[in-house]
């Protein structure tokens, strides 16, 4: 008898709980959780992609439930346009076989999982031509900066210059380095008309001394005013030199000749930039002076006159025998353009011509006029 009871007794509270059940919602979603589970979270690292010229693959890494599923078969890959990428395993890569034209270009790659969907967005970017290395993008004074294998006007570290290696990933990384330290240090030695300066720097090796340096740079702005190239050849010598009007400076990386200081000063804002001549003299002076007069017999910051009357009205000035010729004269006793190790800057009248050139160097030449002097060697 009392098992009879127990037995109904169960088989009523059995009964009574279907009824609950079937009645109230609530009580029916108690007993049926996990159809409320959340979607398995489903993640792919990185959202958005940038390839350069030199990426050839990136790696995706794809999540599902917090477990890394990148290898996953059941996770599958749609490219929008797969004549632009081929993808294998989580692992995007550029098809070596489509012609990819890489100008920004963005591609959506959509991955699946099970029943989820993820877009990436694959960004195809043209590694940058050059760096830039000071001043604004869109100064009118641009300067450039790369390595060079030869040098059109022989080399300045005075021996055979090496070939640079473009696998050596350190040298790349000193020649930087150099071209950052020797700007940063000398653009201060041209006071306010740094303002007007932008300096840029390329990775690429070239050939010969010859440009466009930067051909995306260079070809976008036509409104630069003045533009100069500096080649840097490796070379375990020390040496530069900049020819007027020609445009370009050579320097050579040896013994840190192109990160000394006042080294960039002198070739590329005295002689490159404001048509400045050397305030020195050579021991064997006669050969020295014929030497430059190839690069112009025209002079305006030395005088073949003792009293160095034609820049007085201009700036006024001491008189100093000795510059590129013992017959000529200077206007201070040192300077970057005469001693640049031992110079504590451009002197007065140096300055007087860099900024000319700096506030108007498209009527530099009309500007210079005044203080030409045509001079014979002795
Ligand atoms: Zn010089």
């Amino acid at each position: 008898m009392n098992n009879v009871t127990r037995k109904n007794k169960i088989v009523f509270f059995v009964f009574a709980l279907i009824v609950m059940v079937i009645i109230f919602p609530e009580i029916r979603s108690l007993a049926n959780t996990e159809t409320c589970i959340a979607p398995k979270s489903f993640e792919i690292t990185p959202t958005s992609v940038t390839l350069d010229e030199t990426t050839t693959s990136q790696q995706l890494k794809v999540t599902y439930d917090g477990a890394d599923v990148t290898s996953d078969p059941a996770t599958t890959y749609t490219p929008d346009d797969p004549g632009q990428l081929i993808t294998d395993k989580g692992l995007i890569k550029k098809d070596p076989n489509a012609s990819v034209s890489i100008k920004n270009i963005a591609i959506n790659l959509e991955i699946a999982h099970k029943d989820q969907k993820k877009t990436v967005t694959v960004t195809l970017k043209p590694k940058p031509d050059c760096e830039l290395i000071y001043g604004n993008a869109n100064a009118p004074y641009v300067i450039f900066f790369s390595r060079t294998n030869s040098m059109s006007e022989g080399s300045p570290c005075g021996g055979t210059i090496n070939a640079w290696d473009p696998n050596n990933a350190t040298q790349l990384e000193d020649y930087k380095k150099d071209v950052k330290t020797a700007v940063t240090q000398d653009i201060n030695t041209i006071g306010s008309a740094t303002q007007k300066f932008a300096v840029y720097s390329s990775d690429n090796i070239f050939p010969s001394s010859k440009g466009p340096i930067c051909p995306t740079i260079e070809s976008n702005r036509s409104d630069i005013i003045f533009k100069n190239y500096n080649w840097v050849a490796n070379n375990t010598g020390s040496g530069a030199y900049s020819i007027i009007n020609l445009k370009s400076a050579y320097y050579c990386m040896g013994n840190k000749s192109l990160a000394r200081k006042n080294m960039i000063a002198h070739e590329l804002f005295g002689h490159a930039f404001a048509q400045l001549r050397d305030e020195y003299t050579n021991n064997d002076e006669g050969a020295y002076c014929m030497q430059q007069m190839r690069h112009g017999s025209v002079f305006y910051n030395i005088t073949a006159k003792n009293d160095c009357s034609k820049w007085q009205s201009a700036v006024k000035t001491g008189c100093f025998k000795g510059a590129i010729s013992v017959n000529f004269y200077r206007s201070t006793e040192n300077s970057i353009m005469n001693d640049l190790w031992n110079a504590s800057g451009f002197s007065p009248l140096q300055m007087y011509f860099i900024n000319m050139a700096a506030n108007d160097y498209s009527n530099l030449a009309n500007n210079l006029r005044p203080f030409a002097e045509s001079l014979t060697c002795p």
